[in-house]
């Protein structure tokens, strides 16, 4: 039993895979944590389902048609949850009075408001929605310090890092012995096929990852390994690590989530079975460990552990995202907004699986160095991007 009293959490996301997984942890803890606010875009029927189980303050929709049919419902079923509409709404319920912690797993920049606002107020951030990250960087980072907030990564592999380091890290891998930051990566789907296959690739071939089950969006990035270098990216702001500190390491089991190389040469590994119940759990209850519902690691039945170095003529993204690092301004920004929408096509049957680096390579191309230092640059980058790749897309069509 813990002592004090529960939690307040908001879950920006809450109809998601990571939000579905963060009230499967709530669920086992209803001492520990309480449910004050859920998130969902469109799936109104699948968020009644979870106000009716966890009878939350607030549910917040992103559409007003959602919004309106999940009102009516609640009312019908007595329950007392009012329901909020649109983009403010989420900045309320994130940085809101009574909230101790805000679970941001929102896809895509649309999470970028809400999880800033968290940040903003104070709150412990759980952070899911690394294109927030990725988009916003040096001004994310800074949100959290004149917040005074504690930003605690659920990407599985950042939190492996973070259980890596040492208690008190303070974003200085030289002063405290780190070598290398080691990203695995399970390489997704396409690891292994024929490179002349990958061009006719279907969005339910690209969704079928091995080892993870989650939204399409992070599978499709996944299976271009987008995901990874979005990761790298997220490495370097939440570890202060330089990008040629950070190594992708294929591995495709998914057991080890991350290393960390010190400089006596000491790897210190976070292992567990590839659920993300783990990382979420742990960031909850941090600094304590509670049950997460997952299973206990059995190494024999997993026997071994394999590594490779990542393919960059298979995976061109992984080199794109290093490159936009490099390249710091509006690179990043620019890198994530033509990937969400290449990668929304490709979903969409409009441009085929290898048109998504073409895409991401040719807005990259076009953008400057000029420096993102206010929100409105960050999403003046992000807007522009989409165009230029909305445009892109829009030609590749014509010759499919
Ligand atoms: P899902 O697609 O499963 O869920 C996305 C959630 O965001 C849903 O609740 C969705 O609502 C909501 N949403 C979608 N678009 C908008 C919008 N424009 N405005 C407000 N809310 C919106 O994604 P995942 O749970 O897989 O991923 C969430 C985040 O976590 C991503 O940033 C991903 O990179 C990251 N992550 C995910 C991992 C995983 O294992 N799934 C692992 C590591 C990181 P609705 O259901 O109504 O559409
Ligand atoms: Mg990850």
């Amino acid at each position: 039993m813990a002592e004090s009293a529960p939690r307040r959490l908001t879950v920006l996301g809450a109809t998601g895979s990571i939000g579905q997984s963060t009230l499967d942890v709530v669920a086992r803890h209803p001492d520990r944590f309480e449910v004050f606010a859920l998130s969902a875009h469109r799936q109104h029927e699948k968020l009644l389902e979870l106000c009716l189980q966890f009878s939350p303050q607030y549910a917040v929709m992103g559409e007003e048609a959602a919004a309106d049919a999940l009102a009516r419902a609640l009312q019908s079923a007595g329950s007392r949850t009012a329901v909020l509409c649109g983009e403010a709404a989420l900045e309320d319920i994130a940085a809101a009075e009574p909230v101790d912690m805000v679970m941001a797993a929102i896809v895509g920049a649309a999470g970028l408001r809400p999880t800033l606002a968290a940040a903003r107020a104070g709150k412990k951030v759980l952070l899911a929605n690394k294109e927030a990250l990725v988009l916003s960087g040096q001004l994310f980072m800074d949100a959290v310090k004149a917040g005074g907030a504690t930003l605690l990564p659920i990407d599985s592999e950042h939190n492996a890092i973070f259980q890596a380091l040492p208690a008190n890290y303070a974003r200085s891998p030289g002063a405290a012995g780190v070598r290398r930051v080691l990203l695995t990566a399970s390489g997704g789907p396409f690891r292994t096929a024929a490179l002349d296959s990958l061009a006719a690739v279907t969005p339910e071939q690209a969704c079928a990852h091995p080892n993870w089950v989650m939204g399409r969006k992070i599978s499709v990035d996944s299976a271009t390994m987008m995901n990874k270098g979005l990761e790298v990216i997220e490495a370097h702001w939440l570890f202060g690590a330089p990008a040629d500190i950070i190594e992708v390491v294929v591995h495709p089991q998914s057991v080890i989530h991350s290393m960390v190389d010190y400089a006596d040469g000491s790897v210190i590994a976070q292992l567990g079975n590839p659920d993300m119940r783990t990382p979420i759990a742990h960031a909850m209850a941090w600094p304590e460990r509670i049950d997460a519902g997952v299973r206990p690691l059995d190494l024999f039945e997993i026997a071994r552990l394999d590594f490779e170095r990542p393919d960059l003529e298979r995976f061109p993204c992984l080199r794109l995202a290093f490159d936009a690092l490099r390249a710091g301004g509006a690179g990043p920004a620019v890198l994530n907004a033509a990937n969400e929408e290449a990668v929304a096509a490709f979903l969409d049957h409009r441009i085929g699986f290898l048109d998504i680096p073409a895409v991401i390579a040719a807005c990259l191309e076009r953008s400057g160095t000029q420096t993102v230092d206010s929100l409105d640059a960050v999403f003046a980058a992000d807007a522009c991007a989409r165009e230029w790749a909305r445009a892109e897309i829009t030609q590749r069509t014509a010759y499919r």
